[in-house]
Formats: C-alpha cells, sequence, structure tokens
C-alpha cells in the first residue's frame, strides 16, 4: 500500500460492482438468473428475447405473480429476497434463487428496466436503472407478470467487456442456460427469440420425453433410455444414452439436483463409472438426469453462481446415480465396494428393461453402397448378406438383387442398425459388421450370451422354462462347499428348468437341462459355474429374484463357454438375433458385444475433417 493512504469504506455502487463479478460474468449468466426468478414467480409461459450475443438485450417475460411498486423497488437492492427469511430456511432452500443478490448485480452493470404488474392490480411499475442507480419509476400499462430487460450489459465495467467472446460463443452459452431450464420445466411454456428469429416455441404443459425431441432432437432422444431408481429417500430420474451414442465432452451431461440444474464432482464420476468398459475411453454419454432428496441432505448455497452443489452423503448419491443407470441399461449392479454405504439395487430380473423413446429413423435411410465387394472367399456367401432390420428401413433396393447377397429380416424396432452387412471375422473370433453408421465389431461369445440370456429369462418370466431332457442322466460329484450351495438352492434349479436332483453324499444327478443353453453344455461344468455364481453371497435384502438371476448368468455363461467356431450361417444367426435383444449392448455380465466405429470418427482419424 502506498504510504500516506487511508483505509475507506467502499460506496455501496463498488461494493454492487464487485458483487455483481461474482454473480454475472456473462449474458448466459443474466439470462440463467432472469429465468429463475421467472420460475419462482411461478410463470407458465416465458419469453426471452437476445439482441447481440446478449450484448444489447437480454430480455425475459413472464406471466408470473408479479410485484407491488415497493416490492419491485426492494427487489433491486442487495440481499433483499422474497425467498429466504431467517438463516434456518437456508438449510432448506426449495426456490432457485435465495440469495436475493441478482438483480441488484445485473442492474449494477447494466442500463435494466423492470416492468411488473399483479394481477390484482391496476397498473404496472416500471423502474428505469442504469449502472445501479434508478434514473425514473413511473406507472405504465402491461399484462399481469414481469418483462425484465438488461440493455448494454458491462457497459460501465470495460475491463468486463473486453472479455465477452464472439456472439457466437455468447450464444452457445445463451442456448445451454435455456436447454437446461428447459429440460428442468418442461411444464413452462417458453419462447426463445434471438436476433429477431424465433429459434424455440415450446408448448407449456410437456412431458420430459416431449421436451427432449424438441430440444435434442428426435434422432438424439431415439438413443436414450429411462431412468428411474429410488432408495432411501433419494431418487434418481431422467434419461441416459444407449452405449453406441457418446460425445465427446460432458457438455451433454444435464444433471439437476432438486429441479435446480446443479452438480458435484460425484456425479460426473458416478455416470463415467456406470459407462464403465462400455464405451470407449475420452468419450461421455448423454444424460439428463434429476436427482431428488431431501432439501435439507444438499447445500445449495456453495458458489454465488449455485452452479455446484454439495451432498451430505456423496456416496449414496454415487450408488444410485450409478445403479441407476446401470439398471437403464440393463446391466447387472456393480459389486458393492466395502464400506459403500448402500447396497446395489437388484434390477428385478423380470422386468423387461425400458425401451428407447420411439423414433422415426428416416434419417438413417443408408445410401446405397456403391462398391460391389469382391468376393475372393469361395463360398463364404453369407460374408456379404445384408440384414435389415424390419420395420425399420427398407433394405438398399439392388441388395436383393445382387448375386449372394440375401435379405434376412430381423423384426427389431430396437436395432442397434438399420442394416447391417456381415463383413468377416478377425483373428477367428470378432466378426465384423458394416452398418448405416461405419464399422461394428461384434464378440461373439458376449452376442451370444446375451441372446441366451434374454430367451432363458422371458421363459422363466412365463414360467414355461422348456426342458430338455438328457438322453443319458448324468452323475456328476461336486466338492463339499459346492455341494452345500447347489443343495441350498435345488428348488430355485429346478424352477429355472435344472433337472437336478441328489444322489446321496455330495453327488448330483442331472437328467435334463434348459433347451436354450444348447446341447453342448457340460453338467459338470454348468453346476460348478452354478455353485460359483450362487456361492458369492447375495446382498443384504435380495431375494429369490437374486437366485433366479444367478441361476440364468451361470447357465449362459457355462453354455457359452461350450460354443465351438460359428460357420458363416450361424454367425448371420447371432447377428439378427442380437439386434432383436432388449439391450444388445453388452452380455449379461456387462461386457461390451459390440463396438462401433462411426464414420464420422473414421473420418476424423483420417484427417478428413468436417
Ligand atoms: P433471489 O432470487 O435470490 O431472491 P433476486 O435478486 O434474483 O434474488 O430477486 C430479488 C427478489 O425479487 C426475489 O426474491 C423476488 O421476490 C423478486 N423477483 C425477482 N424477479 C421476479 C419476477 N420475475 N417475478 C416476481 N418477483 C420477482
Ligand atoms: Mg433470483
Amino acid at each position: 500500500m502506498e504510504p500516506g493512504r487511508h483505509i475507506q469504506l467502499l460506496s455501496d455502487e463498488v461494493i454492487n460492482k464487485i458483487a455483481a463479478g461474482e454473480v454475472v460474468d456473462r449474458p448466459a449468466s443474466v439470462l440463467k438468473e432472469l429465468l429463475e426468478n421467472a420460475i419462482d414467480a411461478g410463470a407458465r409461459n416465458v419469453e426471452i428475447v437476445i439482441v447481440d450475443g446478449g450484448r444489447k438485450l437480454i430480455s425475459v417475460a413472464d406471466d408470473g405473480c408479479g410485484m407491488t411498486r415497493d416490492d419491485a423497488l426492494l427487489s433491486i437492492e442487495r440481499h433483499a429476497t422474497s425467498k429466504l427469511t431467517s438463516a434456518e430456511d437456508l438449510e432448506r432452500v426449495a426456490t432457485l434463487g435465495f440469495r436475493g443478490e441478482a438483480l441488484a448485480a445485473i442492474s449494477a452493470v447494466s442500463r435494466f428496466t423492470i416492468t411488473t404488474r399483479r394481477a390484482d392490480a391496476q397498473a404496472a411499475t416500471e423502474i428505469t436503472m442504469s449502472g445501479g442507480k434508478i434514473l425514473e419509476v413511473r406507472e405504465t400499462g402491461a399484462p399481469p407478470g414481469t418483462t425484465m430487460a438488461c440493455r448494454n450489459l458491462f457497459f460501465n465495467t470495460p475491463a468486463r467487456r473486453r472479455f465477452l467472446r464472439s456472439d457466437q460463443t455468447e450464444l452457445a452459452h445463451l442456448r445451454q442456460v435455456f436447454l437446461l431450464h428447459g429440460l428442468a420445466h418442461p411444464e413452462i411454456g417458453l419462447r426463445l427469440v434471438v436476433d429477431e428469429r424465433e429459434i424455440y416455441r415450446l408448448a407449456g404443459g410437456a412431458s420430459l420425453e416431449e421436451r427432449l425431441r424438441e430440444l435434442l432432437g428426435a434422432e438424439t432422444a431415439g438413443a436414450l433410455r429411462p431412468v428411474d431408481t429410488e432408495r432411501d429417500g433419494l431418487r434418481v430420474r431422467g434419461f441416459a444414452s444407449l452405449p453406441h451414442t457418446t460425445r465427446g465432452d460432458r457438455s451433454e451431461q444435464y444433471v439437476f439436483v432438486n429441479c435446480r440444474p446443479a452438480a458435484a464432482p460425484v456425479t460426473a464420476f458416478a455416470i463415467g463409472e456406470a459407462y464403465q468398459g462400455l464405451i470407449p475411453r475420452g468419450r461421455h454419454p448423454l444424460c439428463i438426469l434429476f436427482l431428488e432428496m431431501d432439501a435439507a441432505l444438499v447445500d445449495v448455497n456453495v458458489h454465488p453462481t449455485k452452479k455446484e452443489v454439495r451432498f451430505r452423503h456423496p456416496p449414496a448419491v454415487r450408488d444410485l446415480i450409478i445403479d441407476g443407470l446401470r439398471s437403464a441399461l440393463a446391466l447387472p449392479p456393480l459389486p458393492l465396494e466395502p464400506g459403500g454405504t448402500g447396497l446395489p439395487q437388484l434390477k428385478e430380473l423380470f422386468v423387461p428393461a425400458g425401451r428407447p423413446l420411439p423414433v422415426s429413423r428416416t434419417s438413417d435411410l443408408p445410401g446405397l453402397p456403391a462398391f460391389p465387394y469382391p468376393r475372393v472367399v469361395p463360398g463364404a456367401r453369407a460374408d456379404h448378406a445384408l440384414l435389415p432390420a424390419q420395420g425399420v428401413v427398407a433394405p438398399p433396393a439392388d441388395a436383393a438383387s445382387r448375386e449372394g447377397d440375401r435379405v434376412v429380416p430381423a423384426d427389431a424396432s430396437n436395432a442397434p442398425w438399420s442394416w447391417c452387412r456381415v463383413l468377416g471375422q478377425v483373428g477367428g473370433t470378432f466378426i465384423v459388421l458394416e452398418t448405416q453408421d461405419g464399422l461394428v465389431l461384434m464378440d461373439p461369445q458376449a452376442a451370444h450370451e446375451r441372446v441366451i440370456y434374454e430367451r432363458y429369462v422371458a421363459e422363466a418370466a412365463r414360467g414355461a422354462v422348456h426342458a430338455q431332457g438328457l438322453l443319458a442322466p448324468e452323475t456328476v460329484t461336486m466338492p463339499p462347499e459346492q455341494a452345500r450351495v447347489l443343495r441350498k438352492n435345488l428348488a430355485a434349479l429346478q424352477e429355472m428348468g435344472l433337472g437336478v436332483g441328489e444322489f446321496g453324499g455330495d453327488a448330483f444327478v442331472v437328467d435334463a437341462l434348459p433347451a436354450v443353453l444348447g446341447e453342448r453344455v457340460s453338467p459338470t461344468q454348468l453346476l460348478a459355474d452354478l455353485a460359483t455364481h450362487l456361492d458369492k453371497g447375495s446382498p443384504r435384502g435380495a431375494g429369490a429374484a437374486w437366485t433366479r438371476e444367478q441361476v440364468a448368468l451361470a447357465a449362459c455363461h457355462a453354455a457359452v463357454r461350450a460354443g465351438d467356431q460359428l460357420n458363416p450361417t450361424e454367425v448371420e444367426t447371432l447377428v439378427r438375433d442380437l439386434a432383436r435383444c432388449e439391450m444388445p449392448y453388452t452380455c449379461p455380465h456387462g461386457r461390451p458385444t459390440v463396438i462401433f466405429m462411426g464414420l464420422a470418427e473414421l473420418r476424423r482419424k483420417f484427417g478428413r475433417g468436417g
């Protein structure tokens, strides 16, 4: 400090400017605060107008409760809020705003007008301000509700103004705010006008699904699965993308905590965990997750922008998100870490997984493959078969006519591809497919396991497992520990179509097996696998459903391990069967069945640019 200077108290004007810097750092934060206020005011419809990337104008008009003249004058004072009265209220904030500083901040760094009218008032009040100073207060005519207009943002803080980016960038941030609030409040009608062009007109009273389709597009919405899991007073609901739809960053992971767009490090972490092994490193799923919990279990007052929240019990939130996402993707829960709080919620095995949103896939119509694939391997007819998913898209017109190609219908409305062509096998193992979107590598073991698992589970759910008697019943002697586990679960095994009986001592006789498992499965291998799966120790509270799921997992595993090399016809059948599955993207243990390599990714890797 220079000598001779004395300490001075800052003037209100300077204090407000400093404080404004924390709340308002760019046009998007103005929009966020004004939108939150409109929502808190109970608006049914909100209209947003933006000019010049928000530099010139950001205006938010609502049909909410409005304010009296006195309240309107108070609202622009710092720490003026109608939403909190005591420090205890801070412990359970239910409104979006509560700090009472947004309007003071915004009006300190712009030319700001408030026009507001309560429904029961004769006239509206209009307050005109500039750089935090009131220029005029007058009565005017206006419909009930409030319009707040922020003009010439940062006109009196040139340093801030210089930090603004191009209109394009600012608009992208503004759009993100619009999107977040639009998703959080499908019940509110929203209109967005940018530079005199209407960008969105979203009807109120919509469902989240409808909003998603309007805001993200039908194609993206079609790749989403519903999420809804609840435990111990915590709930996560929303939508999450199937593993083949990913993004290069997390910007399309929308997390809301009690309807407030907000996130904490633990939410991003949990989302990553849930998709572990399903998507390539560096890729991120899309999701729209609403966390609902008692307001006392979350601290929203961590940061002036309220973008980050702190949870009372982060591990419980983490486990809930992981389980919610994994059940949405029809995956078994992740094994519980020692010391973790919650139990992995066991997905009821016999409830079919949710279907993605219906979507018309006309945009997926394949361009006709122009290249006639040379037939280098004689006799490998199936290598070039086109396998369209029936009802989704017509196969390329010339497909059926090309010599040697066969069109095999697969009645899947949920298929990962609308058509595909088997190109061959790599390393004698992995199947290579061409689809409308690029290349797909398939692990036939994992795929086969998924196919028979879903069939088996469906039969079991109907109580109609088709058991196939063995020509020669087999006697199997088990180690004592495994024998004990099997004896304990004998009833469940029989219920699942396994003809297993005690044969004295630690021996068992097997005289029938579920037909879906195929003929190659060895009873000895099967019983050993069953004992191992059932011995893992069921989580607390797990009942018959857990046992049945373990039986299904073990049986399918044993069946697939017994599998041989596939001939081209079997490959084709497998590809078609997998496309029909409820959850074709992973084996029942969560390993991927398919790895996608999109055309866009290939273009990028070859440096072909956009
Ligand atoms: P906070 O939202 O944190 O309370 P703000 O500075 O954003 O603080 O707003 C101050 C007060 O002004 C609010 O508490 C509310 O009473 C009133 N207010 C702001 N915007 C509106 C609006 N659109 N409709 C009705 N009242 C509003
Ligand atoms: Mg506010």
